[in-house]
């Protein structure tokens, strides 16, 4: 799709978080291939100062003039434009220089920021899948129209990507997402009930920002993974399977007519997806990071999900199938459900009772624009915020 020697310049949404940080150190790495012409963060000042030192963008962006003002005392020198408010990720994502777009920030945020990349003729490397959760539909058919790529950053789906590259799509059995279970995995149903927010943020085998390493421990990222494959990869819900694999080495596979089966393996490090993401169609040569040793992971295993002990999978599935807006729905209720157990406000056990009796309330209507999706994204911020999880746990009792 682009000349592969050619130094590409992009626009990141999102530099200062986990994605955004690994990307930028990439970039280091290569400097004749990439340069980054415009970062959009939020209040994270110190670490876009030191980004803005070493890569000298055209033009940041930041949360509030609070931000601004700090960051201006930090970078006294820069040159560049710093924007304020929702105008700023707007303004990165369709940065006339970038010809690429890197989507990373966290939640519904950038949503109206990569539609407008997509819209503005970018290619898309996507690394928040709420963007696909929350509007898909919308997403997908805006990039078919542009003729523009969306090039999954999210592991499982960039193995996917990677496993159907010279392939037929019409040939496509079914696709496996591989999840590695999350913290809790051997945790019963009465140890899940008291469960820590530190015991849930310790994630085993990837080190994540706090809002998807609490969806890896309830297994909402995979089901929110299951949205978004059905999106990228243009497959129904029933032919999306997931199985968990803890070692988190077999990102993820493709099932073919003919019953063969290819899976992209690697050492679980962000830096290959995203690194492949932002190459494609070529390959970075990788030789710092530590090779996958088959020997030394010894065993590698696979289960079946435990349906009852982890309810969010099958929430997902159902928002999914209820199609229009229950899929927003869904995300939204879960991200104020992540945000209250964050603030010991909500149990673990809550996090799905919260999610799905949000989704009882809720009557799905088509996703037909942007304005419907973000209004029953508030609707069910508002829901979620004001339900009394104590009546429902009595409830349940
Ligand atoms: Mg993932």
């Amino acid at each position: 799709m682009r000349d592969p020697l050619r130094r590409r310049s992009f626009a990141l949404l999102g530099s200062t978080g986990s994605v955004g940080v690994s990307t930028l150190a990439l970039v280091e790495r290569f400097p004749e291939r990439f340069r980054a012409v415009a970062l959009a963060a939020g209040r994270n000042m110190a670490v876009l100062a030191a980004q803005m030192h070493r890569h000298a963008p055209d033009l940041v962006s930041v949360a509030d003039e609070a931000s601004a003002a700090d960051l201006r005392q930090r970078v006294p020198g820069f040159a560049g434009r710093i924007l304020v408010g929702s105008a700023g990720p707007l303004a990165v994502a369709t940065h006339p220089e970038a010809d690429l777009v890197l989507s990373a920030l966290v939640g519904a945020l950038g949503l109206v920021p990569t539609l407008a990349a997509v819209r503005a003729g970018k290619h898309v490397a996507l690394a928040n899948k709420e963007v696909l959760v929350v509007a898909g539909e919308l997403v997908t058919q805006a990039a078919r129209e542009q003729g523009v790529t969306l090039l999954p950053v999210d592991s499982e789906h960039n193995a996917i990507f990677q496993a159907l590259q010279g392939h037929n799509r019409a040939e496509v059995r079914r696709i496996v997402l591989t999840a590695s279970g999350g913290p809790f995995l051997a945790r019963s149903a009465a140890e899940l009930a008291t469960v820590t927010v530190v015991e849930a943020l310790n994630h085993p085998t990837w080190k994540m920002g706090p809002k998807i390493t609490i969806d890896s421990a309830t297994l909402m990222n995979k089901g929110l993974e299951v949205i978004e494959a059905r999106w990228l990869f243009d497959i129904d819900a029933d032919h999306i399977d997931v199985v968990i694999h803890p070692q988190s080495i077999v990102h993820s596979m493709v099932e073919y007519i003919d019953g063969s089966v290819l899976a992209q393996m690697a050492v679980p490090d962000m830096t290959i997806p995203i690194g492949y993401a932002l190459a494609y169609p070529a390959r970075l040569p990788l030789d710092y990071l530590r090779p996958l040793d088959l020997p030394a992971a010894g065993t590698l295993t696979f289960v079946a999900p435990d349906r009852q002990r982890f309810p969010c999978l099958d929430l997902a599935y159902r928002a999914l199938r209820a199609g229009g807006t229950m899929p927003a729905v869904l995300n939204a209720a879960n991200e104020i459900a992540v945000e209250r157990f964050l603030a010991e406000d909500l149990t673990y056990c809550e996090i799905p009772a919260l999610v799905s009796a949000v989704m009882d309330a809720h009557e799905p209507a088509p996703a037909s624009s942007l304005d419907v999706l973000l209004a029953a994204d508030r609707w069910a911020r508002d829901a979620a915020r004001s339900s009394g999880v104590e009546e429902r746990a009595a409830a349940q009792r």
